[in-house]
């Protein structure tokens, strides 16, 4: 069938089209403003749109000839006209109800006014009711409905965002509006495209009668005149919106007037109350802040109850004085004086922070912010101050910046203000030190000193801090459980901007393992493994040391090096387990014959170093020297049965005393061992001097021990008795006191004694002693023992006291000659006391069960340890020879005497003074109370015989 298009219709139903899309754009925009009456709007909108839509389509419909008659269905045509409106309404709807358009809602609403567009179309063209039925292009069709839905999608889109906008003539949405026009029309001539007409078709509906121009325009007509009254309305409903802005602008601006005026007049008020002082006080006096009115040179003239509690000033000691002279320190007053008068009005109003000191000297942070009143001439009156005080806020602030840096570390730390007192402190500090942090808390880190450190160590620490901010260093410290341990530690000083130490950061990590690492890597590189001796090395380092002191102390000591002969032999031969405990019975041997100052170290596999330290003057270097090595060479000579192995080897040994001139500690330890080579080459198993001089000595003493030794059989020894006087004078007793006469000579006992005391030798001196001293004892009692005569006093060497067999001797004697136990007195040095106090005390104890009396000789120059004398029942002290010598002239030794005096009488012990020589000796002595005296200024010791006689001529 053929059919053409009236080209002025389509055009015209395109305008329509668009301006329909204008008017719903802008209805959109309305409906938003109308909250109120948003129904009717809704409706008036939606009735707009869809007869705009639908006039569109009927337009195009009627610009479409065909050459037949064409009808249209009445109630069919009023049908789509409704289609077109309620899918306006529901897409109006849609823009209406949301405040954001999401992608699912626009979806479906433009899938809604999409269907009723198309809805509308078809139904349209149904309404033609042509015979036989159009057809339809699938693919057109399918096209139409698409630009239908697309079109919806896009007008709700557009109208969603125009709603906003609330002007009806805008460019952007005018623009839309004809791209709307436009898609609806596409929509339309599509679907037109796609039917395909019967030629034959016949149009059913009734014919109106109007032709297609006339329908045209009367459908124009009314569709505009539709949209024009709906322009008409929004145009009005605009200009009312507009004039209610304006009327609110008007409003705000009339609000703001008054504003200033209110202003002004709190200005007026301000002044005039400050004008009336009272009235002023009060109303600040209520203020939270601090307020406080100034004169530009300072002088305050406000000062509310705020200010007085924040910093402690009564305001009439405030007022009429300049601000800067009360509350800061002195080194600021002229800073702020000076701010002070370089003030112009237009630094106001302004925002600073100042520390402010308080009455009672503490520091506060006050957050000011200053406004200024003006006189008259435009200058500054006075200046309101009004502060809050934000030392609390700005103090956590801070321990806030501090927490952050330091507690997330596996270091212990802990932070104290600039007094020293302790803030805070992290965990792995806990873990450390046993401290929890509420504990340390306010405390000063003084309570981890360990007391390892001089006050100098400490002082040089807070020297280095104060001046570089830091210290790093080792110290030792004090665990809670008292565990002094090493830690590495750095202190940091904290400063403010100032420059001023606000606090002192303190890290530190235990040592203790890493001490103890280092130790055993010491030990490994210092010790011989086998036997824990210190090695060569070690020992060399120890030797140094004690050079660099007994330098000072005058003292001399010897090295001795031994070197086993064919050691390595033996390991061979008996095997090394037997070699080991050999030579650890032969280490303990050592021990047991030294001073416990003596450092026996291990040289080698075969060799051996002993360092004999501050040998005492008495002992004799040579002789102490020739002892030590003499009783080493005799105990190895002798042999041991190990596991059934007897062991049987030779040592030589060298000998060096130190200090030797210059000569450092490895150039004696050198000596020791050339010594030792020279042994080696006279006689094996024997030891040589490296001083040929003091070869000589230690010979004489070699030889005197033989000669010793022989005395006792050819009875060169003779017992002198030196009587011991009491007060008058008269005999109470006497001290028996050895006497070799050797080659014609009387050899002191001071020198032969420590020489036999070395060796066994004094075992067999002191049994003559006592056999000696016990029968000439029995032969006094034989004679006839004056009145007053008490005993006789037996001097007992320590060795000889330890001796276990001694009292059974003792005893013996003591019955063969019918001696009563109560005639024999033992004096006892403190040195025979010390060693095994337990076993003393045992020993006097059976001692004192015979009936034998104690003394306690050279009282005041041994160890001194007053407490024993209340555990041990001795009868009597005797004050050494030297404080007696020097007490007349030396205060020391005076007190010391009179200390001993008083001490024995207040615990019932017999006090006996040795070494008298004059009168005035003795009378200080009694007047210190004690009345039993022994010397030179009374008797020298003579022998047995002149002891009788002097006893029998004082009958
Ligand atoms: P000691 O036991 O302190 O004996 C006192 C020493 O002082 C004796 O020296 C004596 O002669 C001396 N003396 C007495 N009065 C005076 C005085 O007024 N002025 C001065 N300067 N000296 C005075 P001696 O006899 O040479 O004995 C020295 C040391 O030898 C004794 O000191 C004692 O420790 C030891 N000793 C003497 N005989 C024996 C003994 O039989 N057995 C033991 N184990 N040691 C003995
Ligand atoms: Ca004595
Ligand atoms: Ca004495």
């Amino acid at each position: 069938m053929q059919f053409w298009y009236d080209y002025q219709l389509v055009a015209l139903s395109v305008v329509v089209a668009i301006i329909a899309s204008q008017v719903s754009l802008s209805i959109a925009a309305r409906i938003k403003a109308h909250r109120s009456h948003a129904i009717g709007w809704l409706a008036g909108g939606a009735t707009a749109m869809g007869i705009g839509i639908w006039a569109m389509h009927f337009m195009g419909m009627l610009a479409y000839h065909l050459p037949i008659p064409v009808g249209y269905d009445i109630p069919l045509t009023v049908f789509s006209l409704l289609l077109a409106i309620i899918s306006s309404l529901i897409a109006l709807y849609v823009i209406f109800s949301a405040e954001t358009l999401s992608w699912e809602s626009n979806a479906f609403s433009a899938l809604i006014m999409g269907a009723g567009i198309a809805g509308m179309h078809y139904t349209g063209i149904y309404a033609m009711q042509m015979s036989p039925a159009i057809e339809f292009d699938p693919t057109l069709f399918l096209a139409s409905l698409v630009i239908a839905y697309v079109a919806s999608f896009v007008a709700i889109r557009l109208a969603f965002y125009y709603s906003k906008s609330d002007s009806f003539f805008e460019l952007k949405k005018g623009l839309a509006a004809i791209l709307m026009g436009f898609a609806i029309s596409g929509m339309h001539y599509t679907a037109m495209g796609a039917q395909i007409i019967d030629p034959d078709a016949v149009c059913l509906a009734a014919n109106s009668g109007l032709n297609a121009e006339y329908l045209a325009v009367l459908v124009i007509s009314v569709v505009l005149l539709v949209l024009i009254i709906t322009a008409i309305l929004l145009n009005t409903d605009l200009t009312m919106a507009h004039k209610e802005k304006d009327f609110a602008v008007t409003l705000a601006k009339e609000n703001e007037r008054s504003l200033l005026e209110a202003r002004q007049l709190a200005v007026e008020l301000t002044r005039e109350s400050l004008r009336n002082a009272e009235f002023a006080n009060k109303l600040v006096d209520t203020l939270g802040a601090l307020v406080i009115v100034i004169k530009q040179d300072g002088t305050v003239i406000r000062f509310n109850r705020t200010a007085e509690e924040v910093t402690g000033y009564n305001r009439h000691e405030v007022l009429g004085h300049a601000i800067w002279r009360i509350m800061v320190g002195e080194e600021q007053q002229s800073r702020l004086e000076r701010e002070f008068s370089d003030l112009k009005v237009e630094d106001f109003p302004r925002n600073h922070s100042k520390e402010w000191m308080t009455q009672s000297g503490d520091t506060r942070v006050i957050d000011w912010s200053d406004t200024v009143l003006l006189d008259d001439s435009g200058h500054i009156e006075f200046i309101i101050a009004t502060g809050i005080d934000v030392t609390e806020q700005r103090h956590n602030e801070e321990e806030l910046k501090i927490a952050a840096v330091a507690f997330n570390t596996n270091e212990a730390i802990f932070v104290t203000d600039r007094d020293n007192n302790i803030l805070r402190a992290n965990s792995v500090f806990t873990d450390i030190t046993g401290y929890g942090e509420e504990e340390v808390i306010g405390e000063n880190p003084s309570i981890l000193k360990s007391g390892e450190h001089e006050s100098d160590f400490y002082h040089n620490m807070w020297s280095k801090i104060n001046a570089k901010g830091y210290w790093i260093g080792e110290i030792w410290n004090k665990k809670k459980s008292g565990e002094v341990f090493p830690e590495f530690l750095r202190i940091t000083a904290v400063k403010n901007r100032g420059g001023d130490v606000e606090n002192y950061v303190a890290s530190f990590s235990d040592l203790t393992q890493l001490k103890q690492a280092e130790e055993k890597l010491s030990y490994v590189t210092n010790y011989d493994q086998v036997t824990g001796l210190p090695n060569r090395q070690l020992f060399g380092e120890l030797l140094r040391q004690e050079m660099a002191t007994t330098g000072s102390n005058g003292k001399r000591g010897l090295v001795i090096y031994m070197r086993f002969i064919d050691l390595g032999l033996m390991n061979q031969s008996l095997g090394v387990s037997v070699v080991d405990t050999f030579i650890n019975h032969f280490i303990a041997y050592v021990r047991s014959i030294c001073e416990s100052n003596a450092v026996l170290g291990r040289a080698s596999g075969s060799s051996f170093i002993l360092m004999l330290p501050r040998i005492e003057e008495s002992h004799g270097l040579s002789e102490y020297g020739s002892y030590i090595a003499g009783s080493i060479l005799e105990h190895i000579k002798s042999g041991e049965l190990i596991d059934e192995k007897m062991v049987s080897l030779g040592v030589n040994l060298g000998i060096a005393a130190f200090p030797n001139n210059k000569a450092d500690a490895d150039t004696i330890i050198q000596n020791a061992s050339v010594a030792h080579d020279e042994a080696k080459k006279i006689e094996a198993s024997s030891y040589h001097f490296f001083s040929e001089e003091l070869h000589k000595a230690a010979i004489g003493s070699y030889s005197m021990l033989a000669n010793l030794r022989s005395a006792i059989t050819s009875s060169e020894f003779e017992l002198y008795y030196q009587p011991q006087v009491d007060v008058e004078e008269k005999i109470i007793g006497a001290e028996a006191l050895l006497r070799w006469k050797h080659d014609g000579n009387f050899v002191s006992p001071a020198e032969f004694i420590p020489i036999a005391e070395r060796s066994d030798l004094i075992h067999e001196i002191g049994d003559f002693v006592f056999r000696d001293g016990i029968s000439f004892m029995a032969e006094l009692i034989r004679v006839g023992v004056p009145k007053g005569f008490e005993c006789i006093s037996l001097n007992m060497s320590a060795k000889q006291f330890h001796d276990t067999g001694f009292i059974e001797k003792l005893k013996k004697y003591l019955i063969e000659h019918a001696v009563p136990p109560e005639y024999i007195k033992i004096e006892l040095t403190e040195t025979a006391l010390v060693d095994d106090p337990q076993q003393a005390i045992d020993t006097i104890a059976k001692l004192k069960e015979l009936g034998i009396r104690i003394s306690l000789d050279d009282f005041g120059t041994g160890y001194s340890s007053l407490s024993y004398l209340h555990r041990i029942p001795i009868d009597q002290l005797k004050v050494d020879q030297s404080f007696v010598r020097d007490m007349t002239i030396n205060k020391v030794s005076r007190s010391i005497t009179e200390t001993i005096v008083m001490m024995a009488n207040s615990m019932g012990i017999d006090v006996i003074a040795e070494g008298v020589e004059t009168l005035d000796e003795k009378e200080m002595l009694g007047r210190f109370g004690c009345f039993h005296y022994q010397g030179y200024y009374f008797y020298k010791p003579m022998n047995s015989g002149g002891f009788v006689e002097l006893l029998i001529s004082k009958e």
